[in-house]
């Protein structure tokens, strides 16, 4: 398949391309698209056969529910049903943004874009261009991260152009996306709000609104049980080089990451850390995830780190772990996850 490469600026969408792109979503065709968290893999959410043909182009294992991302938030009523009070408090609060809910699928919803259950993801994205698009392809996309199942999720057009050319019809280059990290998901189907995927708007974000949130045990523990977002049970976010976590005293850890990469000297090594750590390390890459405490910098970045260490060829990854407050819970996670949990604690 050739896939088409198109450009806009998220300032100043360009119409035709949004038309064009909309037809071909319509038409059962896929398109990369970005969005403020990460870029996204789009299909009709109401056509199965569009649903079967994103997992087949990510290589994802197809019990792995897709996203429903709609453009006006009363547009919930049509994927899902028995929508909850905190549904609507939570999107009056957080949409358009980087907020995911869940609630029990309508009938309409096809099981190909549920994975097979009886719920439903919903998100209202606010990237520009992610809106214009939802709203000239009749106002439903199902799309999950444009990633090839596995690798990071792509934050740039050429992320997505590595992972998937050939295989989609078409990807809109919008630029970076800024938050980096793929959204928050809340579980509302249960009358106990949960989250299953930390992100952007945190815990504390929520509980301001809703009272007391949950968070999905399994997420940083493993071993507690099988995580209720089935995306949240493969390995995931993985770079190819072997990567650990050190976590603990900033000394210690620096001391530890030096002993590792002078016990193999003969690979290919990266580590990631801060800015006042960065001049400590000899490893064949050092990258810096900026200041300690801006986790919002560092989630930004951190995905094309690690795309950028496979294209490196790097064969061992050491990182400092950073703070789980507020959002860095997020960027943990995820760290934690490319890691496959590989973590040391002084
Ligand atoms: P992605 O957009 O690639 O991050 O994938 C979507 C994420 O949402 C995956 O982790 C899914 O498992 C999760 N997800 C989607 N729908 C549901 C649902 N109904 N229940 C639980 N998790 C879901
Ligand atoms: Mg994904």
């Amino acid at each position: 398949m050739n896939t088409v490469f198109v450009k806009t600026d998220p300032e100043r969408i360009d119409e035709k391309i949004m038309a064009e792109a909309g037809r071909v979503i319509k038409e059962g065709g896929l398109v990369a698209f970005p969005t403020e968290t990460v870029y996204g893999l789009g299909g009709d959410a109401f056509r199965a056969e569009s649903s079967k043909k994103i997992y087949a182009a990510k290589g994802r294992p197809s019990d792995n529910p897709l996203i429903v991302h709609i453009a006006k938030a009363e547009d919930a009523g049509k994927a899902g049903k028995d929508i909850p009070d905190s549904f609507w408090l939570l999107a009056d609060a957080f949409w358009p943004g980087p907020l995911t809910m869940i609630v029990k699928k309508s009938e309409a919803m096809p099981p190909e874009t549920t994975g097979g259950l009886d719920t439903v993801a919903i998100r209202f994205p606010s990237h520009p261009v992610a809106a214009a698009l939802i709203e000239a392809s009749g106002g439903f996309i199902a799309a999950p991260s444009a990633n090839a199942s596995g690798r990071p999720s792509p934050t740039e057009a050429r992320h997505v152009r590595e992972d998937l050319d050939g295989r989609i019809d078409m990807i809109i280059d919008g630029g970076s996306c800024n938050i980096g990290l793929e959204s928050t998901i809340v579980d509302l189907s249960t009358g106990r709000p949960q989250i299953l995927r930390p992100g952007f708007i945190t815990k504390e974000m929520l509980e301001d609104v809703l009272g007391e949130v949950e968070l999905d045990p399994t997420l940083f523990k493993p071993s507690a049980g099988r995580p209720k977002a089935p995306g949240m049970r493969y390995r995931h976010y993985a770079p190819k080089g072997d990567m650990r976590i050190f976590r603990g005293d900033t000394e210690k850890i620096c001391a530890r990451i030096c002993e590792e990469l002078k016990a193999n000297e003969g690979s290919r090594t990266a580590v990631i850390c801060a800015d006042d750590t960065k001049d400590k390390y000899a490893a064949d890459m050092v990258v810096s995830l900026g200041a300690r405490d801006d986790a919002k910098g560092a989630a930004a970045a951190v995905y094309g780190i690690l795309r950028d260490f496979d294209s490196e060829g790097i064969e061992k990854i050491y990182c400092e772990g950073f703070s789980e407050e507020g959002y860095g819970l997020a960027l943990m996670n995820r760290l934690y996850k490319a890691s496959g949990f590989n973590v040391e604690k002084d």
